[in-house]
């Protein structure tokens, strides 16, 4: 393993600025607006100082995996306006009030019981938790996800929540090889919602692509992709 050095604020400001670059060809690819795809800059094991560089770039959406490092960065981060975070990590029903008291978003709901848990700890002065229900689309790494025949119903028992706010889908493919096979389990995630959506439901999040799909991701209708290594270098460690 190469030893880990920490980027310098310029490098995390250049690696930004081409990431953005990755979305707006893809997205002209897709012929997509370029402002139609947002980037979830996902800063899990890297440090407070970090997230503060990118944030000095012009950079508000982060996200974040394990409760406790999370916390005490959001902690270190706290004089930073408008910062957003989002929690892409398994859930443990022991961390739900921390994910619940501290977060915006959460991707990767697979469980009613976390649901009912984090909408019940949703502090009442916050706005609802913003939610993606994580899909069990195909070949995915872990088995989190719901399977596409249970979505409705999880999306049903989420919407009887006054804590959260279901804001769409979200999937976690095992890597690929080609962009071809890269596009098959987004495309199915996009034909779920687009079969589930309706007016007074949009579900128009589409969480989907990261540092090495995120182009494939695009072409299949992400509006939301969560960039990790591409944005601040490779992970120091990785836990759980
Ligand atoms: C770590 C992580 C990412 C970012 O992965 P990269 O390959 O570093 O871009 C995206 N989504 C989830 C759920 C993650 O855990």
């Amino acid at each position: 393993m190469q030893p880990h050095e920490t980027l310098g604020d310029d490098d995390i400001q250049g690696r930004l600025r081409e990431v953005h670059d990755r979305i707006r060809a893809a997205a002209e690819r897709a012929q997509r607006p370029p402002g139609s795809v947002a980037l979830l800059a996902v800063s899990k094991t890297h440090g407070a100082e970090a997230v503060r560089a990118a944030y000095a770039a012009g950079h508000r959406a982060f996200g974040e995996s394990y409760v406790q490092e999370a916390i005490e960065k959001i902690a270190l981060l706290g004089d930073l306006p408008d910062i957003q975070w989002h929690f892409i990590g398994r859930i443990q029903a022991n961390k739900t009030r921390q994910i619940a008291a501290h977060f915006d978003w959460v991707h990767g709901l697979s469980d009613p019981a976390h649901a009912r848990r984090l909408s019940e700890q949703r502090p009442t002065d916050l706005a609802p938790l913003k939610v993606c229900i994580q899909v069990n689309v195909s070949g995915e790494i872990t088995k989190g996800g719901v399977e596409p025949d249970a979505v409705p119903a999880m999306i049903a028992a989420c919407e009887a929540l006054p804590g959260l706010e279901v804001c769409g889908l979200m999937t976690l493919p095992a890597p690929a090889e080609d962009e071809d096979a890269q596009r098959t389990p987004f495309r199915a995630l996009r034909l779920l919602r687009d079969r589930l959506a309706t007016p007074s439901r949009p579900l128009a999040c589409l969480s989907m692509g990261m540092s090495d799909d995120l182009e494939a991701a695009i072409l299949e209708g992400a509006t939301l992709v969560r960039v990790g290594t591409a944005v601040f270098g490779p992970r120091p460690y990785n836990v759980g």
